[in-house]
């Protein structure tokens, strides 16, 4: 296959205003010969993300994604080079036949039937009187039109072979429709449908093409099997794909993190709480082929199973599995063993969106609950075999995470924490004693920064104003521990949450302690140093004096990292002007 000319490459990029393509993804506003607006590839709240009209480049500075308008494309539309530059060439009028540069795609054919077939389905869901009852339980269930549409979902009519004669009649071979798994053959050898009287999910691939469909029932009398789904043919392979990939793939770029569910219906409903960066491993147990297709697009996991025990060790398997690809995991466990469907139904898609962002837990916290099930707590051999799970699974965590879990295995046996930590340090040969009476060392320079974060939440918790401030100045994100930026964000979060005009500051602590879990008040308490709340000025001023030396240090580094990697002599002396220019500004105070 040929490749495009650099010559061509370079006339589409010159022709092209990299504002206008990056316009139709992102609000963006003029500042000097630049222009700012939210990256669309990380998830932020004050725009960090650029784009100079006269380089032609776009440019990040918080997550580092940089590129031209094709790499734009190519990122933001999911699609190849060469289409990219056939879109930029096609919008800048420039004459070019590129089928030498496509490769064929051999299941071409395929997809043209299946995109027939999802047109017949969606023309019997909404143009017939099967239609109408189908949308009436949809409706029902809450599914909407708009929901309809987004998930392309359609109604397969109940007819023998409708689907078979009508695709026949449109010239498709009947042999294509049987190796596609849409037909079966009978004993008499003729064909009919396989799916009949139910509401079809198309399911697609990474790229939208349709490769199989899956059939739910909707009629009361029903007593076929709830759910069919496409057996494996050519083109679907069921471990290898993720239900609603393709309409998550971007929103999955964004938030940097995939909520995965079990089947279709969860997605369905977690798009109903606008949570669109959501996948479905559809009812089989996860596969490292679909362990490996999430982390293409990001490290953060949510799982969310069942509380049934059959999702709890669903979740356990598939937790082990992101873990072993070093991949960050947290898991939401829905209370009374409902599933995402039932809980938005029962309380509502506010509430889903937030038990989804606020109740999860993390792998300890499972394993301790997991391991919680079956132990009963009457029986010393029971507390005993429990204790050592535990203390082997805790053994190699830091300090707080220890003396979190000593604290709670001494509220579940009724044992004192005291001979808990005793048999800890014995069966560990580790020496732990109670954090809150450790040796706290004298802060050194490094933690100078670290010591201003933490510190700074005393006055976020007394007045809003400063949290205001704060994000104003520097952006709304703690940068130098998670632990703290975890504890600025519920505080920042009770501000939105309340109308806080009225509320006492000592209201806000309240709310605020109540907010955390177990560690993160023993990290609150012992490194925070919030014994009262109290505004000193001239301690504030030193805080953000740190904050700014931080931040300017990060700059610089940013700088010192592009020159190093510039690829010419010009680049570098320009990144090295810039950098001599930062400093001169903040040495005379000219920002
Ligand atoms: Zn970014």
């Amino acid at each position: 296959m040929p490749r495009l000319s650099d010559e061509f490459i370079k006339e589409v990029l010159d022709k092209t205003d990299i504002v206008d393509i990056v316009s139709e993804k992102v609000a963006l506003s003029k500042k000097g010969k630049s222009y700012f607006g939210l990256c669309p590839f990380h998830h932020e709240k004050t725009p960090s993300f650029s784009v100079e009209p006269e380089r032609k480049i776009y440019n990040c500075f918080s997550c580092g994604e940089k590129g031209n308008s094709i790499t734009f494309l190519q990122k933001t539309n999911n699609i190849t080079f060469v289409e990219a530059v056939e879109d930029l060439a096609i919008k800048a009028n420039i004459e070019m036949d590129f089928s030498d540069y496509k490769r064929d795609n051999p299941n071409s054919n395929s997809f043209e039937i299946t995109e027939s077939v999802n047109t017949f389905y969606k023309l019997y869901l909404n143009a017939t009187k099967s239609g109408l009852e189908a949308k009436k339980y949809l409706q029902d269930r809450h599914i909407k039109t708009d929901v309809i549409k987004y998930f392309d979902l359609g109604l397969a009519p109940n007819d023998y072979d409708l689907l078979h004669k009508t695709l026949t009649e449109k010239g498709y071979l009947v042999s294509d429709l049987f190796d596609l798994g849409l037909v079966k053959k009978s004993q008499k050898e003729t064909f009919y449908d396989l799916f009949r009287n139910r509401i079809i999910f198309p399911i697609k691939n990474e790229q939208g093409h349709t490769v199989a469909y899956s059939g739910r029932t909707y009629k009361k009398d029903d007593e076929s099997a709830k759910y069919i789904n496409s057996p494996q043919t050519k083109i679907f392979t069921k471990s290898h794909i993720l239900y609603n990939l393709n309409n998550a793939i971007n929103h999955i770029k964004k938030t940097d993190r995939v909520l995965l569910f079990e089947g279709q219906m969860d997605v369905v409903a977690a798009y109903r709480a606008n949570l669109l960066e959501s996948v479905a491993s559809m009812g089989t147990s996860l596969t490292t082929d679909q362990v490996k297709l999430i982390k293409k697009y990001t490290n953060n996991v949510y799982i969310c199973y069942d509380g049934d025990n059959a999702g709890i060790e669903a979740a356990d398997r598939a937790l082990k599995m992101f873990e072993n690809e070093r991949m960050n995991v947290k898991l939401v466990i829905l209370p009374e063993k409902l599933d995402p469907d039932d809980y938005i139904n029962k309380h509502g898609a506010k509430a889903l969106e937030h038990y989804i962002n606020n109740e999860w837990i993390d792998s300890l916290e499972f394993q301790y609950k997991k391991k919680n099930l079956n132990i009963d707590f009457t029986k010393m051999l029971d507390i005993e075999s429990f204790k050592k799970t535990i203390f082997d699974m805790i053994k190699n965590s830091s300090n707080t995470v220890i003396e979190t879990y000593i604290k709670r295995l001494a509220l579940d046996t009724k044992l004192s924490m005291e001979s808990i930590r005793q048999d800890f340090n014995q069966y560990t040969k580790r020496n732990i004693s109670n954090v809150s009476n450790r040796y706290r060392p004298k802060l050194d320079i490094l933690d100078k920064y670290e010591y201003a974060e933490r510190r700074l939440l005393n006055y976020f918790l007394c007045d809003k104003k400063y949290l205001f401030n704060y994000n104003k100045e520097f952006g709304p994100v703690f940068h130098i521990k998670e632990d703290v930026r975890l504890l600025k964000d519920i505080i920042e979060d009770l501000y939105l949450d309340n109308d806080t005009k009225d509320l006492e500051s000592a209201e806000i602590y309240n709310s605020f302690v109540k907010k955390l879990t177990e560690a993160q008040k023993l990290f609150f308490e012992n490194r925070c140093e919030n014994k009262e709340l109290e505004i000193i000025p001239k301690e504030y001023e030193d805080l953000i004096g740190a904050m700014n030396d931080y931040q300017f240090n990060l700059i610089i580094a940013h700088i010192e990292q592009q020159m190093k990697s510039a690829p010419t002599i010009q680049e570098k002396i320009k990144f090295g002007e810039y950098r001599l220019q930062k400093i001169k500004e903040e040495k005379y105070g000219q920002r």
